[in-house]
């Protein structure tokens, strides 16, 4: 097994709060043990066009704090092709890399394993995503920031909802998973949660609409963004509005701001803890395998079985929902 002498870092698909508190971990502990790091810009696109960078440790000083992420992110269809993976390679070869580290989600991951079957580098993942849907890591790195921006706004929406006597269709991120909905449901009081796993939701909620309590002053529904065949939130608004005119019914979108802002300390130390660990792993012979942490401890899982979505919602989690929001 060759020493690891040079990592090239990058962040890749959807940004997350507390990829940068990642990125100063990897290249901090990289340090600490003598390993160069080369930044790479805009993931796998700037792999692709050669932007790369030694970063030393004041690139990463006063960015634990900040949302984003200072090596820039990008998706890149050239990098799905072999063709565009060579030319990574290629680039990397002449940077002098000589193992790679990758924060991103689980399009990051399916690259990230093309990449390793195809040639002889070793590369570990970090999980970063607001999705929380990957398969070996209890969180991911910017969910928890995520839910408590989610939170903090529904409760917001919860004052004028109060004010006026109005139900609130409140749509959260999530095209496939909700993740994000399931626990913001809990926090915020929800009437109810419409999540893709489940598909009894809307039946739930109309029934709920129907037959539950009348007296209430104010009703908040969420929603993930993926329900509603095609218009999501406003499409269940449209349903809940023709069904039940008596309610006066407002739909709210919170889109990309639950993408932004300071990395919450959880997220910080989950980011700090697996980024430590990932260069470690490297150094112990470690490939093709995402870093996370399974009951508070550090675990390491196969791209492929990281990649497979996690559809497990608990489902005592819907039962909390219904049961609560009496
Ligand atoms: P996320 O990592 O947040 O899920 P994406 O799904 O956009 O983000 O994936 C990020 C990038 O990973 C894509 O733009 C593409 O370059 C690369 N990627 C995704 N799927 C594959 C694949 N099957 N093969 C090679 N590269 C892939």
């Amino acid at each position: 097994m060759a020493q690891i002498k040079n990592i090239g870092l990058f962040t890749s698909g959807g940004d997350a709060p507390g990829m940068n508190s990642a990125i100063r971990a990897v290249v901090r502990a990289a340090l600490f043990h003598d390993i160069k790091v080369t930044g790479i810009r805009r993931g796998y696109e700037g792999m692709i066009h050669g932007d790369l960078f030694p970063m030393d440790r004041k690139s990463v000083s006063n960015i634990i704090q900040r949302g984003g992420t200072i090596l820039k992110t990008a998706r890149s269809e050239q990098f799905k092709t072999v063709e565009g993976r060579k030319l990574a390679y290629s680039q990397l070869k002449e940077f002098n890399v000589d193992a790679l580290i990758a924060i991103g989600g689980d399009g990051t991951f399916r690259g990230a394993k093309a990449f390793g079957d195809e040639f002889d580098m070793p590369i570990l993942g970090l999980p970063g995503t607001i999705d929380n849907d990957l398969m070996g890591t209890d969180f991911t790195i910017g969910y928890d920031t995520a839910i408590n921006t989610v939170m903090n706004a529904v409760d917001k929406i919860r004052d004028t909802a109060e004010s006026h006597d109005r139900l609130f269709i409140v749509e959260v991120m999530g095209r496939d998973s909700g993740m994000i909905a399931l626990r913001t449901g809990i926090a915020s009081g929800a009437e109810a949660i419409l999540i893709p796993e489940s598909k009894t939701g809307l039946t739930n909620l109309f029934d709920r609409l129907e037959n539950g309590r009348k007296d209430k002053t104010s009703r908040i529904v969420i929603v993930a963004e993926g329900e509603g065949e095609e218009g999501g939130a406003f499409e269940i608004g449209r349903l809940v509005k023709e069904k039940f005119p008596n309610y006066d019914t407002r739909v709210s979108i919170l889109g990309h701001i639950q993408r932004g802002g300071k990395p919450t300390c959880m997220d910080r130390v989950l980011a700090s803890r697996v980024g430590v660990a990932a260069v470690e792993a490297l150094m112990a012979g470690y490939r093709n395998e995402m870093v996370g942490v399974i009951h508070n401890e550090i675990s390491f899982t196969p791209f492929e079985h990281a990649i497979k979505h996690n559809t497990d919602i608990d489902p005592n989690f819907l039962k909390i929902v219904e049961m609560l929001s009496l």
